[in-house]
């Protein structure tokens, strides 16, 4: 078991004002799967990958990865595990400009990798996705979808073992965003687990499952088997 989550909630505090966004999620996620998160804008989707990427922490329930309690984790074990075991895809790619294809590339292992080595893992990650002919291009020359497999590319310079997608063809045309979706394929179907958050309807018909949430709750899982068992008595909501 990779991730499971049991009664998982965020809120948000301004002055007096408290806005819950994840209002007790419950659910299992295995190595290897590919699953989309679905739900309209403001529903909790960031927020929650956020979370599962280590990226911020949740106000209460259970976050479990890889048997670890994330909740007790410190800071820097937070962010060893950022490093090492996922790797991120955001809609606005997020790219330097007038930065070379390759040097985006290698960025976040530019102070930790023997140089010989990061430049042969950087055009392996290239090939995968299928920009090898665009390495010494600067990224302000790229179009939209060229960009977002840039990132996709930087996302898996450290060889992660998920890749977190956070609507990641929200900035492009339908015929990019196949092209972004069947990448994230290829990486799933070569063994990456892939959490993809997203509200279109296209990209989620990639994944094989679905999980929609509508205000901070999960209201479809196309996967129960996946969701945590309830306990004597109780309802899963
Ligand atoms: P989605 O990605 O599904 O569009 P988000 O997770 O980004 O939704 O946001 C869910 C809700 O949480 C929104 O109402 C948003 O305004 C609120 N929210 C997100 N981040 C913060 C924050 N740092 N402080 C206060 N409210 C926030
Ligand atoms: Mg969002």
């Amino acid at each position: 078991m990779l991730i499971k989550v049991e009664n998982l909630k965020k809120e948000y505090c301004t002055g007096e004002v408290v806005t819950k966004v994840l209002r007790g999620l419950d659910f299992i996620i295995e190595e290897k799967e590919f699953v989309a998160i679905m739900g309209p804008s403001g529903s909790g989707k960031s927020t929650l990958m956020h979370i599962l990427g280590f990226l911020d922490r949740a106000t209460s329930g259970n976050y479990e990865f890889e048997g670890q309690d994330v909740g007790k984790l410190e800071e820097d074990d937070l962010a060893e595990l950022r490093n090492k075991k996922v790797g991120f895809v955001f809609q606005s790619f997020n790219l330097l400009p007038r930065t070379t294809v390759l040097e985006n590339v290698k960025l976040p292992l530019i102070y930790s990798e023997n140089k010989k080595d990061l430049d042969k893992r950087a055009e392996e990650v290239l090939k995968k996705v299928g920009l090898s002919h665009r390495a010494h291009h600067l990224s302000n020359q790229l179009s939209g979808g060229e960009k977002q497999r840039v990132a996709i590319g930087r996302a898996l310079i450290n060889n992660p073992e998920i890749i977190f997608a956070d609507e990641p063809t929200g900035n492009l045309d339908s015929v990019s965003g196949v092209q972004i979706m069947k990448i994230l394929q290829n990486l799933n179907k070569e063994g990456k687990t892939v959490i993809l958050v997203t509200h279109e309807t296209y990209t989620s018909e990639h994944a094989k499952r679905i999980i929609h949430i509508v205000d901070g709750k999960i209201v479809s899982d196309s996967n129960v088997n996946n969701r945590r068992k309830a306990q004597d008595g109780e309802v899963l909501k």
